[in-house]
């Protein structure tokens, strides 16, 4: 019975909807090869703004730099590269990475994955969640050029209060997560954080409102974006509304919208459970009558006003679907762990299937509509896989997403949200030489990404 109740209380589904990426990935022998000036000749130019391929033009790259597009005769002392039927995209952003993990893995792991990411054509990576002495070096490291691997834009540890959800974490990732249970917890830690090369933090889960009001005043003065998770699937004591409303504009997860589109008399039912002081049971209980309904449980109306709101607001969301592709198996994972057994009553196992089936159909209708609506969506993998951006990329295709805009969620959208799109983001003179050469158009089919040819990352060919 104990073990029962404890996997009721537990929200079975955060842990699924916590879980990173595997690390697998193709290994790869390249090193960078040193040309100041390279010449790429003949090849259409993915355009940010109209969602088009421009017709082929040259690229003149000189000293990490576009220093030119259009039809150039000639270059001295420039590598040329014939790109005839071939198309550049500006290098990509992984907008939620949690690369710490590979810290863990042994031998040379970290520098295979880091340099896979890159000969995937991934070259800025937003990590929203590790310890932050070890992101700190590892981007020392990788600016440095001592490791090959994508430009890190990276929070530090999950902000959370009262007990940790992800203290388990802590163990092999010490600094992981950090309790912020009061204004001088947060005080003391944000601008720790910004000294150590922080640009953004990243709030998670149960956060008292009034704190999380403070915790915002100190990001915007430690010029500190924030990123936000609400937490468990439903019961988020900062809704993702209501980040928007203090001037939070990056939401993480699918499963976000679910507690803020609930139909009226669930939604009623729900937020008088929202607290630390709500009734567990009531809660899980009222969990169950929320999967069972599944998508029926969602207020379509209210989606359409919360998807305005996001716009209105310039917010983006970064719905991480991949994780969806092993949720049942992951859940069931997580609970046996939980439950300390090896196999699961049925009536549990049961449970658990119907949850994430919920879980998953509403996250898909969540992203069908808000790509109806023109949401910006990023890209972003929830993991340390230098393979699972492009999955993601291919289950935001599957779910309504056009490729022009996850082209764009995950080139100019994250370099707009940080601030360096006057850098990244998009293939334009003067702009950082940060680019991903392919042989089929990924407009036509995303899955096209594969196709790398050539990636050029700071002006210089990696590999080949
Ligand atoms: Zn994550």
């Amino acid at each position: 019975m104990k073990q029962i109740q404890r996997l009721l209380i537990i929200p079975l589904l955060l842990a699924v909807f916590l879980a990173v990426g595997d690390t697998n990935a193709a290994q790869s022998k390249q090193t960078p090869k040193m040309a100041d000036r390279i010449l790429l000749i003949n090849i259409q130019i993915f355009n940010v703004n109209t969602g088009a391929m421009k017709p082929p033009q040259d690229i003149l790259i000189d000293k990490g730099r576009i220093a030119e597009i259009g039809h150039i005769n000639s270059a001295k002392n420039a590598e040329s590269i014939d790109c005839t039927g071939m198309y550049a995209i500006p290098g990509l952003f992984d907008c939620h990475t949690h690369l710490a993990e590979l810290t863990t893995t042994g031998g040379d792991s970290l520098q295979i994955q880091l340099r896979g990411f890159v000969t995937h054509g991934v070259l800025q990576v937003r990590d929203v969640g590790g310890p932050i002495d070890i992101l700190s070096k590892m981007s020392r490291r990788i600016a440095g050029g001592e490791l090959i691997g994508p430009e890190m834009f990276y929070t530090g540890p999950m902000l959370e209060s009262g007990k940790l959800t992800w203290g388990d974490r802590n163990k092999e990732l010490p600094g992981f997560t950090v309790a912020i249970d009061s204004a001088r917890d947060v005080d003391s830690l944000l601008p720790a954080l910004a000294r150590q090369g922080a640009c953004m933090i990243k709030t998670f889960n149960n956060i008292d409102r009034q704190l999380y009001r403070h915790l915002v005043e100190v990001a915007q003065r430690c010029s500190l974006k924030i990123v936000h998770d609400p937490g468990e699937p439903l019961f988020n004591w900062v809704p993702m509304d209501v980040a928007l409303d203090m001037g939070v504009t990056s939401i993480e997860h699918v499963k976000a919208p679910w507690p803020v589109v609930l139909k009226d008399s669930l939604r009623e039912k729900h937020d008088k459970l929202i607290g630390p002081d709500a009734n567990p049971m009531a809660r899980m209980s009222l969990m169950v009558e929320i999967a069972r309904l599944g998508i029926e449980s969602v207020s379509l109306e209210r989606l359409r006003e919360l998807g305005r709101k996001m716009k209105e607001k310039g917010a983006y969301l970064c719905p991480t679907l991949n994780v969806l592709s092993n949720l049942d198996d992951v859940a069931i994972e997580q609970v046996k762990a939980q439950m300390g057994v090896d196999t699961i009553p049925p009536p549990v196992l049961e449970m658990i299937r119907m949850q994430t089936k919920a879980m998953g159909d509403v996250s898909r209708l969540f992203v069908r509509e808000f790509a109806k609506d023109s949401v910006a969506m990023l890209v972003g993998q929830d993991g340390a896989d230098p393979t699972a951006t492009l999955s993601e990329m291919k289950t935001l295709q599957e779910n309504g997403v056009t490729q022009a805009e996850i082209l764009r969620g995950a080139t100019i959208y994250p370099a707009k949200w940080l601030g360096v799109d006057g850098r990244l983001g998009s293939i334009a003179v003067g702009k950082q030489a940060n680019l991903v050469i392919v042989r089929k158009d990924p407009l036509a089919d995303i899955g096209n990404l594969d196709s790398i040819s050539v990636v050029v990352q700071n002006g210089r060919v990696v590999g080949d």
